[in-house]
Parts: C-alpha cells; structure tokens; sequence
C-alpha cells in the first residue's frame, strides 16, 4: 500500500493523536493523576470525578457498588479530551493486580505510558508486573516521581532504583528542590529556570518561575538548599545520560518529573511531554492470509483496528455490551461498513461512542489512535480485528494461562442454560477465563481470586443463576496445536478427560499437576502446548 499516498487530512488529525495510560503501583497516585490530567485539560472542572470509582480495586463488594453505577466505570475506561490543538486518549487500567490481564490488554492499545512512581516506597511489585508488560512493545515511558510534599526518599537513590529494578534509563527532566515541608519546587534541567511549588487543590494558573540557576532571587528564597541543587545539577550533568528522543521512543529511556499530583504539581509538563515527546498513533504488525505479516500505518485511508476491552453496558435491561475498539488506521464514519474478519461477514458500525470525561457521547469522526465503543451483543469477542474489506487481523492481545481453577455447579439444576449463557458471555468479556469439558462441564480460570467473586456476583445479579464455585484438581492450562488432523484426532481421543475448549473454540489442555503435564507433553512431543493465546 506504500504506493498510494495518504490522505493528507489523515495525516493531519493522526499526527495529533496521543494514546496513553497510566501503570502504577495501587496507591501511587494514578487516579489523582488522572484527574488532574483532565482537570488540565479542561475535561473536567472540579476534582472528584474520576475518583467515584477509586475504591474499586479494594474489596469485591466496593467493586460490585461500583459496578452498579456502570455508566462512570464504563466511560472512566476511556477518556478522550483536548489539549494545545491534541485530541488526547486517555485508557484506563484497573490497579488491583488479581484484573491485571484487563490491563495488559489495556495496555495493547496505547501508544506511550506514564509511570507514577511514590517517591517514598520507590519501584513497586505492580510496577516492575507492568514495565514489563509495556516492555513487549517496547512502549515509551514518561516517569512522574509523585508526592514530593512528603517525607521521600533521596533523589539519586531513586533512580538507581529505577534503573537498576527496571531497566531503563532515567533522563531527568525536572530536579526537586527539597522534600516533605521543604519541598520548594523543581528546577527544570532543559528549561534551565526553577518552577516554585505552591500546595494546594486548586487548578495552578501559571506558578511562579525563576530564571536561570545561578539566579541571586533563589539564594535569597531558598538559602538552604540551594547550595544542594546547584551540587545535584552539576553532578546530573556530569553523570547521567542527557534526554535523547530515539531512547525515549526505542524504550530504552525514561524521561523524569518530579511533583505532587495532590497539589497540581508537575502535572502540566507531563502533558506537555505528552504532546512534545510521546508518539502519534503507530504503524501496527497484522497478520494476512494466516502466513504473512504486513504493517499497517495509521495514515492509511481503510478503516482498521481491534477490540481490546469488553465491558458488560451500564443499561440492564438490554444486556448489551461496549466492544472498545482501538482504530489503526483510517477514519471512522457513521453508517460505514466494515469485514469482521474471524466471522468471515459485514457488519455495519453506527451509532459507535465515544467517551468524555463524564459521559458517552456519540462518535462523529475518529482516525487511528481513537477508541471506540461499539455496542455488542456477542459478536465481538477480545482481540477481533475490524477492517474496511482486506482479510488482516492484530496480534498480540494475549490471554494467559490461569492460575486458579474452579468448577461452576448450580444451587438449582435447572437453570444450567442460564448457567452456560451467563460464563459463556463473562469469558468473552474477559472478566474470566471459561474451559468446557466434555459433558458440558464448564470449568474457569482467572488470575486472581477477586475474579471468581466478581463473577458469581454479576451471575446472580445478570442471569439469575446461583452457582458455587468448587476448587477444581487443575494445576494449569496449555493451549494445543496440532501438525496434523490425524494427530489431533488421536490425542483428543486418549485426553478427553483433560481437554477443554474456551470460549472461541479453541482445545486447552488442563493439566492436573506440573508432572502430568510434563509426561504429557514428553509422551506427545508434536503437539504444541502454549501457556498464552494470542486473541484474534
Ligand atoms: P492510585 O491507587 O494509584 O490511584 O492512588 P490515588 O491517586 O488514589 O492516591 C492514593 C493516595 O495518595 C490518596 O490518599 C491520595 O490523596 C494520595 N496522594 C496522591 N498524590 C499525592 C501527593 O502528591 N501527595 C500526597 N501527600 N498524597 C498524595
């Protein structure tokens, strides 16, 4: 397709696009961050919006109160707003690590990501989970060190932390001056001028700057510690590595801020490094003709992109669902027909949303970068790839092998329709995996324990169904391949007991302990067992 030019009005409004989430520890600060973010942006006008839904990731029944208000969970999944002449995307990822397979599918679908590390506990175990999740893409980072109005860690101490724990290199960009009640601002190493911090909730207009380092009014504002920021500067730029863009944007380099999201501080150059640095919607790897691989780039006039999120509608009487859909290429029309390729036919996409800070509203023109919502009544599944006519689907949305396994049995028999509707529908939402064994059992398996509670909630209050989860002898899961049919046909018929299949169809084989799937896969040495799926 590199021979036929791109739209240049494509090009233009793709060129303006930032995609972005935010990966934290819990407790880091993400959500103050995010509010702010859209404070500055103008998305929202007071504090407390984005908050509504905060105490989801702390206990399962907080989850389910917050739940029931759908309409902010599932507007809060994406918020789209504008900033200096940049439609930003902002996607959302649940903290508490037992959804994290919703936020590694999340994190297919941006561009760039901020990390907000708390200056006083340093690099998290939820952090280091997501750095490596954005490793795989190699996607850039912009690091926000948060909470400088308090009692934090050393400064250099940090980012040998970051460094060494993460990987990465740290390019700081903004230096604290002081910490906890002697945090006076941050001096802005590209800018050369020091911003001063001033506490409080309200929206900072323009803080006060002074210019230059070697400036007298900083001795006589800061007499004690301005002696250690000039020997901090010095020693940066003797010792650490200058901001270089190609680092950033390889993946390789972190550029660093310090501030306080609490107190608005430093949120305006994390936007403005959104803007400057981060990178426009990228080409993206799709298969074609199950054999090749082509890039698609964003600028390219067919439609194309892919679900990445399944979230149950804030309306209960219609039980549909929002298919988040990231666009990759071209530009979304109303009306427009489009190839849902795993089903081999046409659908029409109208009626597609969008999401503002508080609301739904109704898409009218989207372009590579842009996330849909499309309403879904079990069409879509995570991971299938919408295209304008050509046979192309995404790859890289994984779904990873579970941890915990539990059986489903009802309370009441006679309700195991709604029983395998209710699963059926949950684990194409992604809200857990579901295996069906021979005889209709119907096994599942999830990362974190939160999930089964979650689950058997929302299938009493969606479907009705009463069902106790039962600790199943299942140590793991593999995905199979086989070369041949022949192959297929003869393990299926000695595994039967072990085999399942997940909600696309796919044969899982569900091992009951390591040894029995070592001897399995010993005794079978053609048949592929994989501990992740790619969707799609
Ligand atoms: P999340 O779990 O990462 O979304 O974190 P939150 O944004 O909910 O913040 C966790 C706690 O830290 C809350 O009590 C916030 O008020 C507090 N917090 C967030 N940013 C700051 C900050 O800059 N300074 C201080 N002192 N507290 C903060």
């Amino acid at each position: 397709m590199a021979d036929i030019p791109y739209p240049p009005e494509l090009l233009r409004d793709v060129a303006k696009r930032r995609t972005f989430g935010i990966i934290s520890h819990p407790d880091a600060g993400k959500t103050t961050l995010t509010e702010k973010l859209l404070l500055f942006g103008g998305a929202i006008q007071l504090a407390g919006t984005v908050k509504a839904r905060k105490s989801a990731r702390h206990a399962t029944s907080d989850w389910m109160e917050v739940e029931k208000q759908r309409g902010i969970s599932v507007t809060s999944s994406v918020m789209q707003f504008e900033y200096q002449d940049h439609t930003i995307n902002l996607l959302d990822t649940p903290g508490h690590q037992d959804f994290s397979e919703d936020t590694y599918r999340v994190l297919t679908a941006v561009d760039a990501a901020v990390m907000v590390i708390d200056a006083a506990k340093g690099v998290e175990a939820q952090t280091i989970k997501l750095l490596e999740v954005c490793r795989l893409r190699n996607t850039p980072i912009i690091t926000f060190v948060n909470k400088m109005d308090r009692e934090v860690r050393e400064t250099f101490d940090l980012l040998q932390e970051i460094e060494e724990v993460l990987k990465i290199d740290c390019a700081p960009i903004t230096w604290p001056i002081g910490m906890g009640k002697t945090f006076r601002g941050v001096y802005h190493l590209l800018e050369d001028r020091v911003l001063r911090f001033t506490a409080g909730e309200e929206k900072r207009s323009e803080g006060e700057l002074i210019k230059g380092i070697a400036n007298a009014q900083l001795d006589e504002l800061f007499p004690l510690e301005v002696g250690k920021l000039r020997e901090d500067v010095e020693l940066i730029q003797g010792a650490s590595s200058p901001f270089s863009l190609g680092d950033f944007l390889a993946g390789k380099q972190t550029p660093v801020f310090f501030g306080s999201g609490i107190n608005n501080f430093g949120v305006q150059e994390i936007l403005q490094a959104l803007l400057d640095w981060a990178p426009p919607p990228q080409p993206r790897v799709a298969g074609v003709n199950d054999a090749d691989t082509r890039l698609v780039q964003p600028a390219e006039a067919p439609f194309t992109g892919f679900v990445f999120k399944i979230q149950a509608n804030m309306d209960p009487k219609h039980r549909d669902r929002i298919a988040f859909f990231r666009i990759c290429s071209g530009r979304y029309t109303s009306g427009m027909k489009v190839r849902h390729v795993r089903m081999g036919r046409e659908m029409k996409l109208a009626n597609a949303l969008t999401f503002m800070a508080n609301e739904r509203v109704l898409m009218e023109d989207g372009v590579a970068g842009d996330i849909i919502g499309i309403h879904n009544h079990g069409q879509l599944h995570i991971g299938d790839t919408l295209t304008e006519g050509e046979n192309l689907g995404y790859k890289g949305i994984p779904y990873f092998s579970p941890e915990l396994f539990s059986a489903a049995r009802l309370r009441d028999p006679l309700k195991s329709k709604q029983l395998q509707k209710g699963l059926q529908e949950l684990g194409e939402e992604g809200a857990i995996q579901v295996f069906e064994q021979e005889g209709g059992n119907m096994l599942l398996g999830a990362v974190g324990q939160l999930q089964f509670e979650v689950v058997a909630q929302r299938l009493k209050d969606e479907y009705k169904v009463d069902a106790i989860f039962e600790s199943a002898d299942i140590h793991t899961a593999r995905w199979l391949t086989f070369p041949d049919e022949l192959t297929r046909r003869n393990f299926e018929r000695e595994q039967s007991m072990r085999i399942g299949k997940d909600v696309d169809g796919n044969p899982v084989y569900l091992a009951s302990s390591r040894y029995n799937l070592e001897v399995t896969m010993e005794k079978w040495p053609k048949v592929g067992f994989h501990a992740t799926r790619e969707h799609g």
